[in-house]
């Protein structure tokens, strides 16, 4: 607390010893099972073995050699080809049409990814405006900011990026917004951070229709859904439309942090001229980390994970909406594809003790990070049948807890810990 800036005043705290598959180990030796996988990150579960080989090889050899691609790192181009494949694939599968040839541009956070997403609509439009969604959340940095819909966490920062203008997600009646001044809509497939919105069939097709309509580039935020969470390699396969730039990170590196936006050659090229180098960055697709997302694309692969994937949703669906007929009082809502859902809570306080008590009953759990009472969850890809039936009868003994003692909500959180 003395040391590390702090991002709350509540803290979890939780003091990490060791990680291993969906667990994780304190200092005091107690084990948690990991229900939200560093938000989406530990798809493959925490230190997965191949991932740990590719690492140790990458640092036999070398670490960082140069910037800007000026020399030619084998992992790099590795992953890049590997990744341009799989999307391509997804968008094949997405519209029954062959993908455009894509190219991959490294960077190292999710918001940093969005950045050159941003940048790069703008500088292959020639235009300024952005169309993007109320309650999204595409990063912190000042352009993902700029086109994140909520402004309690916006107007402490402004002025941001003018020309952005923000649409009611899901609903179709704005998107005549969407005009030959729009450089890019930016969207994400499933919002997150608003607490796990799945949009109306038919959504996507439509904002699709308007970019094509208005010459605008469809940025699809891919950064939580991706990588088979959702049940899918990419969430944009359950809308049937393909993005025109697809943004990555979370669980590309397999723990290890690397992001990055994907485009077709024809736009992706406008990035390396007039003026050369006009968007660059030192570490990204940093060789060891891409090593790491190599080899963790290899296991998504190998072991079928986005179809496991969808196999949880299947066990999640029908249990929490067995919960939510026994909660009535206490569940809202429940909701996701894949291994992502939410549970939306009738109060502030019910959602804030639920994630103190899964705590202390060895759960990890977490709030989203807008406004409503949900907590999110987003396992390992890789957990098992027996570790999920655990865990979901543990939350039914917790909700009797809430219930049968309603002091167990009494002690007011205002902000919940592990939040984003
Ligand atoms: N986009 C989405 C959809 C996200 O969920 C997040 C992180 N929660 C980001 C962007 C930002 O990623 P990062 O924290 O790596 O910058």
């Amino acid at each position: 607390m003395r040391y590390l800036a702090q991002t709350s005043a509540t803290p979890l705290g939780l003091q990490i010893e060791d990680a291993s598959g969906c667990w994780l180990t304190d200092h005091k030796g107690r084990r948690f099972l990991d229900l939200i996988a560093g938000i989406a990150v530990n798809s493959i579960g925490h230190r997965h073995p191949a991932v740990f080989k590719a690492v140790q090889a990458q640092l036999d050899r070398y670490w960082h050699a140069n910037v800007y691609g000026e020399f030619v790192l084998a992992s790099q181009v590795s992953l890049a080809e590997k990744l341009c494949q799989i999307v391509a694939q997804a968008q094949t599968r997405a519209t029954n049409k062959e993908s455009p040839p894509l190219q991959f541009y490294p960077t190292n956070s999710g918001t940093e990814a969005n950045e050159g997403a941003l940048k790069l609509a703008r500088k292959y439009t020639g235009r300024k405006k952005f169309v993007a969604f109320h309650n999204s959340y595409h990063g912190d940095t000042f352009g993902s900011l700029s086109v994140t819909g909520r402004d309690v966490y916006r107007k402490p920062f402004e002025p941001l990026l003018a020309d952005v203008v923000f649409l009611n997600y899901g609903d179709l009646s704005g998107l005549d917004q969407v005009d030959e001044e729009t450089a890019a809509v930016i969207a994400e497939p499933i919002q997150g951070e608003a607490g796990i919105i799945v949009p109306p069939d038919g959504f996507f097709a439509t904002v699709r229709k308007a970019c094509d309509r208005s010459g605008a580039v469809l940025i699809l935020d891919e950064i939580q859904t991706g990588f088979g969470r959702t049940g899918k390699w990419f969430a944009f396969e359950h809308w049937g439309v393909a993005p025109d730039i697809v943004t990555v990170g979370k669980a590309l590196g397999g723990g290890f942090p690397i992001s990055g936006f994907l485009a077709p050659l024809s736009i992706m090229e406008t990035l390396s001229r007039d003026p050369p180098l006009c968007h660059v960055t030192t570490f990204g697709g940093h060789p060891v980390a891409s090593a790491a997302a190599a080899a963790a694309l290899e296991v998504l692969k190998s072991f079928q994970l986005p179809e496991r994937a969808a196999q949880i949703g299947c066990l999640l669906k029908q249990r929490l909406h067995l919960l939510k007929r026994t909660f009535p009082d206490l569940i809202a809502d429940v909701r996701g594809l894949g291994a992502m859902w939410g549970i939306e809570f009738s109060r502030h306080e019910i959602c804030d003790a639920f994630v103190r008590l899964a705590l202390k009953h060895h759960l990890i759990v977490c709030r989203t990070l807008h406004g409503r009472p949900v907590i999110r969850l987003s396992p390992p890809l890789i957990i098992s049948e027996g570790e999920l039936d655990w865990a979901l009868s543990v939350m039914e003994g917790i909700l009797r807890e809430i219930r049968e003692s309603p002091a167990s909500t009494s002690r007011k959180q205002t902000q919940a810990p592990l939040s984003n």
